[in-house]
């Protein structure tokens, strides 16, 4: 045994309870933890340095959005956004290095997988926005697994986290969304969890042909199979579940693609709640988002048909924080032709 707990495990309990509390409930690091003993102090320091060395920091939205490009212990690169609302501030947290799902309008997809995500490396980023947030004078209350990767299929981990957030920082299991491509086993186990998180599940398409196109793990697990997963969840948890609907301009933001997601959504027992999001651009991808008028038609669609829908308002655009913008790069500057000198 190694880290915090094999230097705890000879401590009185209440000591333990300090350094938790100051770590999580207080946000502390580690030398911040002035009611502990200097030498405990050192030691914490030395067996836990931070998961995540920032390598760039960028805001928009005037300071309301900050995405992190972090760097983790072997080099790997991942990010996480912070965005201040009105009402509420909302971290969005990555569980892997990359993406092997490889949905094609997606940056993180585009660029591959690279590797799982450990429950540090998870944890460490909530509490770096918590850290932030309270900086801004805001609390951060709303935690969305929507960055890099696919948490269902890194679950361990991103469950362990779900329970360390609850636990030891004290976020409501209703203010934590788990957004998943559809991983169909990982979707039947979350329901068997006793913390009843959100569940959104990405769709963005309602008849197999278009989806297996679009999320190409549609063809491992087909919209039958994970309707079927969607209603057990429901079943067992009796909250409603969202679909996400990333809306791409003449592929699926016809009059026929709302009937379809309708009929989809209130095929389950308590009919999905739909957010849809206008499709951010991506290197990789040459289709455009739908325009804004369309975007509206296509709510309305939906409402009329008895579905709730909401159009979820776009973050970080110019900072390439937006959904399914995160692609972890260094932004490298094209280099500087030389031109040989002759003579
Ligand atoms: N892998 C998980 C969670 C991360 S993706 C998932 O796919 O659900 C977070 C959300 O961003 C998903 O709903 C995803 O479909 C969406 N997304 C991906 N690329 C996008 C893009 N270019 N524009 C808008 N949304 C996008
Ligand atoms: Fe992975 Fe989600 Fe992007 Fe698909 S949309 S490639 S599952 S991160």
């Amino acid at each position: 045994m190694t880290g915090p707990a094999a230097l705890l495990a000879d401590h009185p309990p209440y000591r333990v309870d300090q350094v938790w509390s100051g770590l999580y409930e207080h946000l502390a690091t580690p030398k911040e933890l002035t009611n502990l003993p200097k030498s405990l102090r050192a030691e914490l320091d030395a067996v836990l340095p931070p998961a995540l060395t920032p390598v760039t920091e960028s805001t928009s939205d005037a300071g309301d959005t900050l995405k992190w490009l972090w760097s983790l212990d072997d080099g790997a690169l991942i990010e996480t956004v912070l965005m201040h609302y009105d009402e509420r501030s909302t971290a969005c947290i990555s569980t892997q290095a990359g993406c092997a799902m490889g949905c094609t309008f997606c940056a993180t997809g585009q660029a591959g997988f690279e590797r799982q995500l450990r429950v540090g490396e998870i944890v460490e980023q909530v509490v770096r926005a918590a850290r932030r947030a309270r900086d801004d004078g805001r609390r951060l209350s709303h935690v969305v697994f929507m960055g890099m990767g696919e948490p269902l299929a890194n679950y361990d981990p991103t469950w362990q986290a779900v329970e360390r957030l609850h636990g030891h920082l004290g976020l409501s299991a209703r203010h934590l969304t788990v957004s998943t491509v559809g991983i169909v086993p990982g979707i039947r186990r979350l329901a068997t969890e006793a913390l009843p998180v959100n569940l959104a599940v990405s769709l963005h398409a309602a008849d197999d042909e278009l989806r297996d196109e679009l999320v190409p793990i549609n063809r491992r697990y087909p919209l039958s199979t994970l309707m079927d997963a969607c209603a057990g969840y429901l079943q067992a948890k009796g909250r409603r579940l969202s679909f996400e609907w990333a809306l791409i301009d003449g592929v699926n933001d016809r009059d026929r693609d709302a009937d379809q997601l309708v009929a989809r959504a209130r095929s389950l027992p308590l009919a999905a709640h739909v957010n849809l999001i206008p499709l951010n651009p991506t290197p990789g991808y040459a289709v455009v988002g739908t325009p804004m008028r369309r975007v509206r038609a296509f709510r309305d669609r939906l409402r009329a048909g008895g579905v709730n829908a909401t159009v979820r308002r776009t973050r970080g655009t110019e900072i390439d924080a937006a959904c399914g913008q995160l692609r972890a790069s260094h932004e490298v500057s094209e280099p500087v032709a030389i031109r040989p000198r002759h003579g």
